[in-house]
């Protein structure tokens, strides 16, 4: 006999199925809280109950420090892949919502759209360095549009992250790599240093 489920408990159940995955993903308590309003309390008696393990280094309070995403070439082409990942899965945020409590935007929907589209660009990606919170930080980043943004490499034209507030023009990881290449080839070799030197000495 089928039982139909009232709206409350069909949410009740989405509550539960959100946190699970938040853990998986190893999402502090913090922000799984603001998703599923589960209390921290009730939040580690579910953890003890499924067995999952706390990891010690992701307790207290989300990163927020953005820096990270700009400086590294590699984490500039990722923010951008994610970013390109969240217009495709429709997470990205209305600008009009930028500004909003950031505590108001990380909802249970908000939580339920986010995994999906994390998790599709980890498996494309499974060597990538951005983890939830900070593909989180990101997007909430992207959606105001002030310190980071979105930009095109200078000299291939592809997408990347860059810093608003940084003189140097933005590169993507690739032809960082090609750059840094050319500079080691166009440097003499030790070999060729001493050779010069003996020259001049003669
Ligand atoms: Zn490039």
């Amino acid at each position: 006999m089928d039982i139909p489920a009232s709206d409350g408990a069909l949410r009740h159940i989405r509550r539960y199925r959100l946190a699970w995955r938040l853990m998986a993903h190893q999402v502090r308590a913090g922000m799984i809280s603001a998703m599923t309003s589960f209390s921290c309390h009730q939040l580690a008696t579910l953890r003890r109950r499924w067995g999952i393990a706390t990891n010690k280094h992701l307790r207290g309070r989300s990163p927020i420090s953005l820096s990270r995403y700009v400086r590294p070439p590699r984490a500039r082409s990722e923010g951008a892949v994610l970013a390109a990942f969240c217009r495709i899965y429709g997470v990205a945020l209305p600008r009009h919502l930028a500004h909003a409590p950031r505590k108001s935007l990380l909802t249970l929907e908000l939580g339920e759209r986010l995994c999906p589209t994390y998790e599709a660009f980890c498996a494309c990606f499974p060597q990538c360095t951005l983890d939830f919170e900070k593909a989180v930080n990101l997007i909430f980043a992207l959606a105001k549009d002030e310190l980071i943004g979105l930009e095109q490499c200078e000299s291939c034209g592809a997408t990347v992250l860059i810093d608003r507030l940084a003189r140097r023009k933005p590169v993507c990881e690739s032809c960082e790599q090609e750059r840094r290449l050319r500079r080691a080839l166009s440097r003499p070799s030790p070999r060729r240093r001493r050779d010069r030197g003996a020259d001049a000495r003669r």
